[in-house]
């Protein structure tokens, strides 16, 4: 009755998927059952020590007041000197912006780029929160489909095919979440190539993964294409390569008149970020990327072991993910299959299948885009991971 008042804006919006089933499997241990949790995207590690120590002398060097909207100044040396490392970007100070993580920047991006009725176009599977992110700001988002067969990439005809007169931008992530599949810079350049006869359009490149790649070749940036720098916002974040999901530090590196205008919308909603986490975030963007590999390294050996195991289920269709800690398996073989009396329907009724009868959390292919697939993150330790397949085996069996 009351939810009568509220507005259209929040009434149309769906509710997270990934953290509704993270707040359902935490329901579900409060209760006593032993959920294995493989439906957040959050690294199990701790955050370095190096970078908590980095927190606690900014606790004791009495850090407390507001910051800068847009971060405190060595903050923004830091991530320009990042960019330039990692990425051979070059930003200058007014084009960075840090915010309360990488979806404040994304959400800062879209309401002060999109009007009513612009579309963006999102190649499928997109990270889940794009499409709500994209309709809050009032914009249109395009979905453009692929599949395993491509390795869940956008080709080149496909972008140039969803162009209309209303295309306002295109956003992705490299490496994705949730397939893991990581663009090439051929790739990317032959996206570009169609991008370049469109100046009006603008890219959002999602690179917060761009540490945890296995391809063993450098990440690419869409910025660094020919001609695409002035075209592109690039989002990153310290949420997953450091392990600091809950401190909340993302950042853009943005044409300087984007930049100030999320500086704008940030001073208006929510100020700059926490400034103890700044703090920690300078020492850990400065450091080089190597000290995080021990995680990195890690994560590979999981991606292995899972893909394995997963391999052994028949009807588990995967592709082999470049980076990001998930797979993204095509389960539509199992539509259609009762288990246990339970008909599957489609990708959620899998999911919430496996999460009642084999204890194990997953997110539906749906959220992300595409409905034949769930996805798994193996951000869990090994014995995890191998409980969890084992169960998952035996409750389709
Ligand atoms: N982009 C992608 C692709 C993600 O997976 C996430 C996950 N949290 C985010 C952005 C947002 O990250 P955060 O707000 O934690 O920086
Ligand atoms: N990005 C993570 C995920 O996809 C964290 C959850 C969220 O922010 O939605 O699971």
């Amino acid at each position: 009755m009351n939810s009568n008042h509220l507005s259209e804006r929040i009434l149309n919006m769906a509710t997270s998927a990934t953290l509704a089933m993270a707040a359902k499997a935490r329901e579900l241990r409060e209760e006593g059952k032993d959920i294995i949790g493989l439906s957040l995207g959050e690294p199990d590690f701790n955050t370095p020590d190096f970078i908590k120590e980095a927190a606690i002398n900014a606790i004791n060097e009495n850090y407390n007041g507001y910051t800068p909207v847009d971060g405190y100044v060595d903050l923004k040396k830091a991530v320009i000197t990042k960019f330039k490392r990692d990425n051979n970007l070059e930003y200058t100070l007014p084009q960075v912006v840090v915010s309360t993580g990488a979806k404040q920047s994304l959400a800062n991006v879209a309401l002060v780029m999109l009007n009513q009725g612009d579309e963006v176009i999102l190649p499928c599977p997109y990270w889940v929160s794009y499409s709500d992110i994209v309709k809050l700001a009032e914009g249109v988002p395009v979905e453009v489909k692929t599949s395993i067969k491509t390795d869940f990439k956008m080709t080149p005809a496909q972008l140039e095919a969803a162009i209309t007169p209303k295309t306002k931008m295109v956003w992705f992530s490299s490496p994705c979440n949730p397939s893991g599949s990581s663009y090439t810079k051929e790739e990317l350049e032959a996206l570009a190539v169609v991008l370049r006869q469109h100046p009006n359009i603008f890219v959002v490149s999602d690179e917060i993964y761009e540490h945890i790649n296995y391809t063993g070749v450098a990440h690419a940036s869409m910025a660094g294409i020919d001609g695409m720098f002035n075209n592109t916002i690039t989002v990153n974040g310290v949420s997953k390569a450091f392990a600091m999901t809950g401190w909340r530090i993302g950042y853009i590196g943005a044409p300087d008149w984007i930049a100030r205008a999320c500086n704008k919308m940030q001073g208006q909603i929510t100020s700059g970020t926490n400034c103890i986490a700044q703090r920690a975030v300078i020492t850990a963007l400065n450091a080089s990327p190597s000290k995080v590999k021990y995680m990195i390294d890690e994560f590979k050996i999981r991606r292995d072991l899972i893909l394995d195991l997963l391999n052994n289920i028949e009807g588990f269709k995967t592709n082999i993910p470049q980076g990001a800690f998930y797979v993204f398996p095509d389960v539509s073989a199992f539509f259609g299959k009762t288990f246990k009396g339970k008909t599957i329907k489609n990708a959620t009724d899998f999911s919430m299948y496996l999460l009642e009868e084999a204890l194990v959390a997953t997110v539906s292919g749906d959220a992300f885009g595409n409905p034949d697939c769930l996805r798994i993150s193996y951000a869990a330790s090994q014995d995890q991971i191998i409980e969890a397949i084992k169960r998952i085996k035996t409750a389709l069996s």
